[in-house]
């Protein structure tokens, strides 16, 4: 019943849009069916071959039918033109084919019953039309005034309403004698349809089959109209087309609206339910009647075709942008620098075979493959770019001025390098100020004989240097290769060569402890030969100085070398442009917070000025020279304390001056940054790589010995670390797990623990509560102020750790005479010894055929019945062995000892 209301509904709304008659074939057989949630569905329909002949009948009878009844219609064509009187006409005549053709199939009495219906109609639509056109020509006037207005915008839609009002009024028309029919008898049921061939439509609908029967009853006949409707109807339909075509203009359009609800909802009695339920289900998509029903099915369906439609436009429209990409970037950030989704890139990322989640961090080069393939352009940046311009700005000829050059000491251990550092600044001391030296910093400067100034730095050893340098920090200008005349040439003697040639500095060599009467300078200047050190004495570039450390003999010399070294490499820099420099060391100062040592090495480094060192940063709040006096600049080649810096920096950090702190944040926090991914990338090394995980397999059994290592300055914690890296072999190596400066810490103590560490302090003590946490836990902590006691202790210590070497001692051969089977013992072999002896307890093969049948200990050794420790060659003896019992006649046992040897590195 649903689906014939609907299709009731349909035929409402199907004729009046007359553009959709090419519908009509399509949806021949199928009505739509909407709901108001926006979904819709088609319904077969039984009426199909009904409707085609509605429409097929539609043009001929329905107009004259509208024509006629329609009390509507004529009252304003009365006033707008002579319309009324020639449609009262056409209304009687319209009908009467129709009735013709019907009557053939009706009784006489119905075709009086009928008769007088359309009479008491036409008596009541002449009352009604006379009431409406003097409503109609008041309202014409109105409509009149409106109508100039309105005729451009409605004029479409109200050929739409014409059309929906018309076949309204015909509906109605149709209800109206349908009731009338009622009234009389059933019989008139058959009257009203051939009137309302088109407008019966939604009666049929609600009405079902009884109607279809009819319609088929009059289809022979129907060819007749269909004649008609190429004649007679045409003119009525041209007759009612006109009519509206004439009347919209003046007042169909408003008319109709108005009066189709207002007679539809009292007339339509058996409809008004189907008609309730179809208003209420127009109010949601707000009217549409008239639109066809592409748009009410489609609300939801509509939005997301519109979606579609804009996804596709928006891939159209997407902007290009030139997308900024660091060297990793998650996909998060890439997806927002190109205003894209996250979703979308994970879906490309997807469709190349890459599962990532939005957090995921990838490199530049897959994050601009996909910015590409986005449609955008690309600009790579480095992080590092935060760090341009930082150093090595040029400095123009002309703004350089000499400066003092910068000397490190070298040599081989207790040549005397400290000694002669610790003399030369306490003879300049003694020569220049009284108060002497309060405190001693990494580098000091003095006076040169010769004029200027000479600035000495204290490195705790050229491995130190050497890191410095790796560090791209040239500090040094000279090199002053300290050999002991005593002692001569040594291995470090050597490194320090190499390692000032590699670094391009030249080399001044003192023979130092020429005061001793075994001191052989000699010697010294022709063993440095055979390292292409050729002294001036033997006719070479390098300058010689023979000195004393101990009685400070020559120390002037040598300060006249350097200062001449120094005139030939013509060192200069410009004093007047933001300071470069280098951090000599870095140490954490319990009252001053973190001291850095820094040598400037160009242009001036004033107190307030914003220095930016490694991973650190800070405002210079005070410089201290080398005597411990305040001063406000600090020149090229000067060495200074620099208080103000908010962490430690690490010896060899070069340190820049920057004009914000927004830019030293900016700068060490990438620096930071970078460290860390190097941590994590040392330590995650094990899940990097395949590559790494087989050698990470070869040396699984390399034993570690964990070491957590404190020092009073970062140069020697770094000399220390250096030193213990070299220790070590394939079994066995040191692993320094913390390393830093200061005081052994509860921290320091606790990773230990952690780690089954032992703790070191090089030149500094452990804290109160540290010492008694290490006792507490068994921690050892060793102290230390010489690296090489150190270096050799861990040595030594790793060296327990190396599995010790076993050594086989061949003891005897014995043979197996016979083998007894004893009760609670198990076998006993009865044996000879062939050679040598049998020792109880010691390690026996069992040989059978010459092949090793059985290694294991030899459990029992008897002598007659008395155990014995031992049974030499040529004597008889009970053996038995320990898990083992299958020993046979003719078999050779051989024992022999086995030795554990004690191995160091
Ligand atoms: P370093 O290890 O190179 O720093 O050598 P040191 O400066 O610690 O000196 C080692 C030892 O050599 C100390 O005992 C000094 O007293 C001694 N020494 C240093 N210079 C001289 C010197 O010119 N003459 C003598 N006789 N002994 C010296
Ligand atoms: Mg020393």
């Amino acid at each position: 019943m649903n689906d014939s209301n609907n299709s009731g509904d349909k035929t409402l709304t199907v004729p009046p849009s007359k553009t959709l008659s090419l519908k009509r074939p399509v949806e021949q057989g199928v009505v739509r069916q909407s709901f108001s949630h926006g979904r819709s569905k088609a319904v077969v329909v039984e009426k199909v071959k009904r409707r085609a002949h509605e429409t097929s009948k539609a043009p001929a009878p329905a107009a004259p039918a509208s024509g006629a009844p329609r009390p509507a219609s004529p009252p304003p064509a009365a006033p707008s033109q002579s319309a009324p009187p020639p449609r009262p006409p056409a209304k009687p005549t319209a009908p009467r084919p129709q009735t013709g053709v019907v009557l053939r199939t009706l009784t006489e009495d119905e075709r009086d019953a009928r008769a007088r219906a359309l009479n008491e109609a036409r008596l009541r639509e002449e009352e009604d039309r006379r009431r409406q056109e003097a409503d109609a020509r008041a309202r014409a006037e109105r409509e009149a005034r409106e109508r100039a207005e309105r005729e451009a915008a409605d004029s479409r839609k109200k050929e739409e309403e014409t059309r929906l009002a018309r076949e309204a009024e015909a509906k109605r028309k149709a209800e109206d004698e349908a009731r009338r029919r009622l009234s009389p008898t059933s019989a008139p049921a058959s009257e009203p349809e051939p009137e309302h061939g088109l407008s019966l439509a939604p009666a049929a609908g609600s009405r079902g089959k009884p109607q279809q029967i009819i319609f088929n009853a009059p289809r022979p006949a129907a060819p007749p109209p269909a004649a008609s409707s190429a004649s007679a109807p045409a003119p009525a339909s041209s007759e009612a087309r006109p009519a509206p075509a004439a009347a919209s203009p003046g007042g169909l359009a408003p008319r109709r609206p108005i009066l189709a609800p207002k007679l539809a909802v009292p007339a339509v009695k058996p409809t008004r339910t189907g008609e309730m339920k179809q208003r209420g289900r127009l109010t949601v998509t707000n009217a549409l009647q008239s639109e066809g029903d592409e748009r009410t099915r489609s609300v939801a369906a509509f939005r997301r075709r519109t979606q579609r439609m804009k996804g596709v436009v928006e891939q159209k429209e997407r902007l290009s942008r030139e997308v900024v990409l660091p060297e990793t970037i998650t996909i998060q950030e890439l997806a927002n620098r190109m205003s894209e989704r996250g979703v979308d890139v994970i879906k490309l990322l997807m469709r190349q075979g890459q599962m990532h989640k939005i957090t995921d961090v990838i490199d530049a080069d897959t994050a601009e493959l996909i910015a590409v393939e986005l449609g955008h352009s690309v600009k790579r940046v480095a992080e590092s770019d935060v760090e341009e311009g930082l150093f090595d700005t040029a400095d123009a000829d002309e703004q350089l001025v000499s400066r003092p050059p910068v000397v490190t000491i070298m040599g081989h251990v207790d040549h005397g390098k400290t000694s002669l550092l610790d003399a030369i600044r306490q003879a300049n001391v003694v020569s220049g100020e009284a108060g002497g030296i309060t405190q001693h910093i990494g580098a000091y400067q003095v006076q040169s004989p010769l004029g200027g100034k000479i600035t000495f730095i204290d490195t705790p050893g050229h491995a130190a240097f050497t890191a410095m340098r790796a560090r791209g920090a040239k500090v040094t200008d000279i090199v002053v290769l300290v050999v002991a005349a005593d002692d001569g040439v040594m291995p470090q003697t050597i490194e320090a060569i190499s390692h000032a040639k590699a670094a391009g500095v030249p080399l001044i060599v003192a023979i130092n402890k020429i005061d001793k009467p075994d001191a052989k300078p000699e010697r010294v200047r022709t063993e440095l030969l055979q390292y292409e050190v050729q002294v001036e004495s033997l006719g070479g570039e390098t300058l010689e100085v023979e000195v004393s450390a101990k009685q400070r003999l020559n120390l002037d010399k040598l300060l006249e070398a350097i200062t001449l070294q120094a005139e030939v490499l013509d060192l200069r820099a410009n004093p007047d442009r933001s300071a470069e420099g280098t951090v000599i060391e870095a140490r954490l100062d319990r009252g001053r917070g973190p001291v850095a040592t820094v040598l400037v090495q160009r242009g001036s480094l004033a107190v307030g000025n914003i220095v930016v060192a490694g991973a650190q940063w800070g405002r210079v709040r005070a410089l201290i020279d080398d005597k411990g006096h305040n001063c406000v600049h600090a020149g090229p080649s000067f060495p200074a304390e620099v208080l103000g810096f908010n962490g430690a920096p690490e010896a060899g950090d070069r340190v820049a001056v920057v004009e914000s702190e927004a830019r030293a944040r900016e700068i060490t926090e990438y620096r930071e940054r970078q460290k860390r991914e190097q941590a994590a990338v040392r330590g995650g090394s094990a899940r990097s790589s395949l590559a790494d995980m087989m050698s990470q397999l070869k040396t699984a059994g390399r034993k570690e010995f964990p070491l957590v290592v404190k020092g009073d300055v970062q140069g020697s914690v770094e000399a220390i670390i250096a030193a213990l890296e070299k220790l070590g072999n394939d079994e066995v190596a040191a692993r320094v797990i913390h390393a830093g400066v200061g005081g052994i810490t509860e921290s320091d103590i606790s990773l230990a623990e952690a780690s089954k560490a032992a703790v070191i302090g090089f030149n500094v003590r452990a804290h109160k509560e540290a010492r008694e946490a290490a006792e507490k836990l068994g921690i050892e902590i060793r102290y230390y102020n010489i690296i090489y006691n150190l270096v050799d202790d861990v040595k030594s210590a790793m060296s327990g750790l190396l599995p010790p070497t076993l050594r086989e001692t061949m003891l005897g051969n014995a043979e197996i005479r016979e083998v007894f089977a004893i009760s609670k013992i198990g076998k006993v072999a009865g044996c000879l010894v062939t050679d040598g002896m049998v020792e109880r307890g010691q390690h026996v093969r069992l040989i059978r055929d010459n092949v090793v049948v059985h290694e294991g200990k030899l459990s029992t050794l008897k002598r007659f019945k008395d155990e014995v420790k031992e049974v030499v060659a040529g004597m008889e003896c009970g053996m038995a062995f320990e898990n083992y019992q299958d020993m046979r006649q003719g078999d050779v046992i051989e024992c022999y000892r086995v030795e554990e040897i004690k191995r160091s590195l």
